[in-house]
């Protein structure tokens, strides 16, 4: 094993950061927990005390051994993770941390001072080759066994529609790392979960992210940029322009579409565009929805807006508000209206 990894690693337990390696295993002085290390490779895995949880273990397991057998996205590389790469841009000199890192695919390609691979599935990181000196540790998100505020970039790619609840290690994040920690996420965006439904994989995307739900989960973080990735071509562009079009021109547009040959042009070159992404993506985004977007997050300083001009107007209103509500001719509300983020954010 890599002692290196110790300086990151934590007790998932505990959190305690004073783990010890002793003859093939760390053992937590703080909680007395003890982990295996196999192939070099520390397994900091909870202990699950539901069921549900010891299933989505071994379904990822599964998964991962699938998906190394033969690929689960076809081109996932060349489609996504190109993109990904040039969106981070450059981390010399920086340690990074992936969370959720697969087989270490965009990892592997970026130039940093010292790499750290985080996944829930074993297999995907003893197929990451020892001698790329990326440290590998096997855990799951939400009982992060890695200290984040001992990073400068985290990166968390396709990771957070699979979480059982994100909040937990969004939680962390905002916790231990900085206002100088870049926190990249890739998600997909707006995607329709029917297909998940009765897919071979009984936690595959377990959410679908838009800009309220993501919003709400990095309440403590502010956007730096932002990028969609991976054009959805599945319909003709000419059907997104209802809204900015006088309805007669759109009628007119919509006619020719149907009984004049246009269709089979347009077609045509939609098809060939399809098959060749992700050549021209750059302005075929500019027309067609992202399939995909790419975020890069700060941590904010919170606390004190409560205190400020608007804060404190409306926490008068608020009140004004609940003594309306409790006027007599008025049922009495039963949900506080503090804390309505859980059941907004769609937990599966
Ligand atoms: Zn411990």
């Amino acid at each position: 094993m890599n002692q290196r990894v110790l300086h990151y690693c934590v007790c998932p337990a505990c959190r305690s950061s004073d783990l010890r390696h002793e003859s093939e295993k760390l053992v937590c002085p703080e909680c007395d927990k003890t982990y295996p290390v196999i192939d070099g490779i520390p397994v900091l895995l909870p202990e699950y005390a539901d069921e549900k949880q010891n299933r989505y273990l071994k379904n990822y397991e599964k998964l991962a051994r699938d998906d190394l057998e033969t690929p689960i996205v076809e081109n996932r590389f060349m489609l996504l993770h190109q993109s990904l790469i040039r969106f981070i841009g450059s981390v010399r000199g920086k340690s990074v941390l992936d969370i959720g890192s697969s087989d270490a695919s965009y990892l592997l390609e970026l130039v940093a001072k010292e790499k750290v691979a985080v996944d829930i599935a074993l297999p995907y990181l003893q197929s990451i080759p020892p001698e790329s000196g990326i440290m590998r540790v096997c855990g799951d998100a939400e009982d992060l066994p890695v200290d984040p505020g001992r990073f400068d970039v985290i990166i968390i790619s396709d990771v957070l529609e699979h979480l059982l609840d994100p909040e937990r290690l969004v939680s962390k994040l905002s916790q231990y790392c900085s206002s100088k920690t870049r926190i990249i996420i890739h998600i997909p965006w707006a995607e329709s979960l029917d297909s998940y439904r009765d897919g071979q994989y009984e936690f595959a995307h377990l959410r679908s992210f838009q800009n309220y739900n993501l919003r709400l989960l990095f309440r403590d973080f502010r956007v730096k940029k932002s990028r969609y990735g991976l054009p959805d071509l599945t319909h003709p562009f000419l059907f997104s322009l209802e809204q900015v079009m006088p309805r007669f021109l759109f009628n007119r547009l919509v006619t020719l579409y149907f009984l004049t040959d246009l269709k089979y042009v347009e077609y045509h070159y939609r098809e060939r565009w399809i098959r060749e992404l992700p050549k021209r993506q750059w302005w075929l985004l500019r027309l067609y929805p992202g399939q995909f977007r790419m975020f890069d997050l700060r941590k904010i300083a919170t606390g004190s807006e409560s205190r400020t001009f608007i804060g404190r107007y409306m926490t008068f209103w608020k009140t004004r508000l609940e003594n309306s509500d409790r006027s007599p001719d008025v049922a009495p509300r039963a949900a506080g209206t503090d804390a309505p983020h859980a059941e907004s954010l769609g937990k599966s």
